[in-house]
């Protein structure tokens, strides 16, 4: 038999790594966006074509390439960023993987205009597949000019897999948005087929936030500051009546990074509580600034989360900011109150940790949104008002009884000492007694979590069971409704939406998921095309998700208040054998545990 091992070529090598940093037209506008910031650009112009199919250009006046770096700026692993492995732990950068130009380059054509301050001559570079076509010298400004032309027109496949222009440009003014909100003292300006979308003057943070969403901000936008030893949290949030269920405004960036934080998220949502209606959205704006050494860089560069050391004790200072900005301008209204005053910051201390004396096994890879298999409960503690007062941290702990009985009896069997014994609080709590004390279960929370686990299932099974509409209803999509539809309808049909194109951007929707009976079809489907737009997800799992959550919300509001004992006890038993009985999929507690301990210090 012959050697079947053959080394890949460098192209089709390229290609294949460039799937993975260059996903998509708003991949290539970050890439280069970024490249701009770091060559110390103080003018950003990006251009755009067909929502970068045919072109994405980016114009700078950086510090431009030599002649001779020009060509090894594509090669893959080629960087001017870091040269030594400790150089990792100092990056300030934004890029330093190397990868970006040699990916893009790998899968279109690119062309290069550079020139360094004082230089004679420019370089004009041309590069095709990764094949190098043109390389000469030509009269430029300083700067850089990158032409991003015809994306993916070797790779069909990928070429395919983009989405509609809406969907495409759509993402691509997010990557935009994450950018400018970080570089206020830069100037963007960024026009699609011509047309001038944006045009950012240098300016403050507050300013470039108006400047990108809009002038009613104006009055809706409240400072939010804190300072400690580790953490400083700066930035905006929106006043509580600029809270809205739709498109909301959510930025977290750290270290001048935009990135996704459910657990911050909730720190902020959690300061909000008291001051909007569940169902909306707080507007936010953060800015964390700590320590590099303290976060994880060796993260991928597509990737947008971010692993924090002090996770809890960054969620304090959040979510206490959050709040004081709050307090402080709804006293803005009414009293007095000295700008002067600051809030007490709890102080992060290691050795705090280390003294408490509350025997729990720290599961060091918790993750409440994303650990899905394994049973975690939060023991004695599960409130975070109870952190605010008592500084003894306790982590969210797994329980190892629990897990290694898994596999004789349920979860719920386990916990419940008495299956019978249910109150039903005012239509809006479970409580029940269970081994260590009392639990409290959050009852629509619950049916949200259960229901999401359904409709999950029903995806991942493509079985949906659709109940058939007496009539059906017609609705017709808005151009940005019309760019996502098409691309959900095979999750739609596997949990139970019968829907159907009628042309025109009109469907009919025929049925309706069973167990939704009674809602009004049209607007929930539009409720669920909000959300997935206002997500912004990319990934189709995600949209998955946001999907099942959207469903699994409306049908925890269909259900009655009134449910029966035997009906509160089935529905506990799936809330413990869901895939995270502690938490909805957005991060919302569920359930609270009063100890027997907690109870007895009471008395
Ligand atoms: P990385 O940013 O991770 O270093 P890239 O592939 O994005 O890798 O870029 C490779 C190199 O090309 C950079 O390290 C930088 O030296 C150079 N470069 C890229 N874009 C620009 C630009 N707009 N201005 C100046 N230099 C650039
Ligand atoms: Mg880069």
């Amino acid at each position: 038999m012959g050697d079947i091992i053959n080394l890949l070529s460098d192209t089709i090598a390229n290609q294949i790594a460039a799937g993975e940093v260059i996903q998509r037209p708003a991949s290539v506008v970050k890439e280069l966006i970024e490249n701009s910031l770091d060559a110390g650009a103080h003018n950003i112009q990006l251009i755009v074509k067909d929502a970068g199919r045919t072109l994405i250009q980016v114009i700078d006046d950086g510090k431009g390439i030599s002649k001779a770096d020009a060509k090894m700026a594509f090669e893959r692993h080629a960087t001017s960023k870091i040269r030594t492995a400790d150089d990792l732990f100092s990056i300030t950068t934004m890029g330093f993987r190397g990868e970006a130009l040699a990916s893009i380059a790998a899968v279109a054509q690119v062309e290069l205009k550079t020139a360094r301050q004082g230089d004679q001559t420019g370089t004009l570079l041309r590069i095709s597949g990764s094949e190098i076509e043109t390389q000469e010298s030509i009269a430029c400004m300083p700067g850089s000019v990158f032409s991003v032309k015809n994306l993916f027109f070797n790779v069909p496949a990928r070429r395919k897999f983009l989405k509609a222009n809406e969907t495409e440009f759509r993402n691509i003014i997010t990557e935009f948005e994450r950018i400018v909100l970080v570089n206020p003292h830069i100037a963007f300006t960024f026009s699609h087929n011509d047309a001038v979308i944006m045009n950012l003057p240098v300016s403050n943070i507050k300013q470039r936030i108006i400047n990108v969403f809009g002038k009613r901000l104006n009055t809706q936008l409240i400072s939010v500051s804190a300072e400690t030893s580790f953490v400083t949290v700066t930035g905006f949030i929106g006043t509580p009546d600029s809270s809205r269920k739709r498109s909301s405004m959510q930025f977290f960036f750290a270290n001048n990074r935009y990135m996704r934080h459910s657990y911050f998220h909730r720190a902020v949502t959690h300061a909000f509580e008291p001051f909007i209606n569940a169902s909306d959205a707080p507007n936010y704006f953060i800015y964390i600034t700590i320590d590099p050494a303290s976060i994880d860089v060796n993260i991928h560069p597509t990737k947008t989360e971010i692993k924090f050391e002090n996770e809890r004790a960054i969620w304090l200072v959040i979510s206490g900011a959050v709040k004081e900005a709050i307090e402080k301008s709804s006293a803005g209204h009414g009293l007095n109150f000295s700008n002067k005053e600051t809030i007490e910051m709890p102080v992060y201390d290691h050795n705090r940790e280390k003294k408490s004396n509350i025997e729990i096994k720290i599961n060091q890879g918790y993750d409440p949104f994303r650990n899905q298999k394994t049973y975690n409960y939060h023991s004695n503690v599960s409130n975070w008002e109870q952190l605010h007062s008592d500084t003894t941290t306790i982590e969210p702990i797994e329980i190892h009884e629990i897990e290694s009985a898994k596999h004789r009896q349920s979860p719920s069997e386990i916990l419940f000492e008495e299956r019978k014994n249910i109150l039903i609080y005012r239509g809006k709590y479970l409580v029940t007694p269970i081994k260590s004390g009392l639990c409290f279960i959050n009852l629509r929370r619950a049916r949200v979590r259960v229901s999401f686990d359904d409709y999950m299932q029903r995806i991942s099974k493509k079985q949906g069971i659709s109940q058939g509409a007496l009539f059906p209803e017609i609705i017709t999509l808005t151009p940005k409704e019309v760019a996502i539809l098409p691309f959900l309808l095979d999750e739609l049909a596997y949990i139970g939406f019968d829907i159907c194109d009628l042309g025109n951007d009109s469907y009919s929707i025929n049925g309706i998921p069973a167990g939704l009976e009674g809602i009004d079809p049209v607007e929930t489907l539009r409720d669920i095309l909000d959300k997935v737009l206002e997500t912004g997800c990319e990934v189709k799992e995600e949209i998955t998700e946001v999907l099942a959550l959207a469903l699994a919300r409306k049908t925890a509001v269909q259900q009655s208040r009134n449910l029966k004992e035997e009906e509160a006890a089935s529905l506990i038993a799936r809330l413990f054998s869901s895939s995270s009985p502690n938490y909805t999929p957005n991060g919302k507690s569920i359930i609270f545990i009063l100890t027997d301990e907690e109870l007895e210090r009471r008395f």
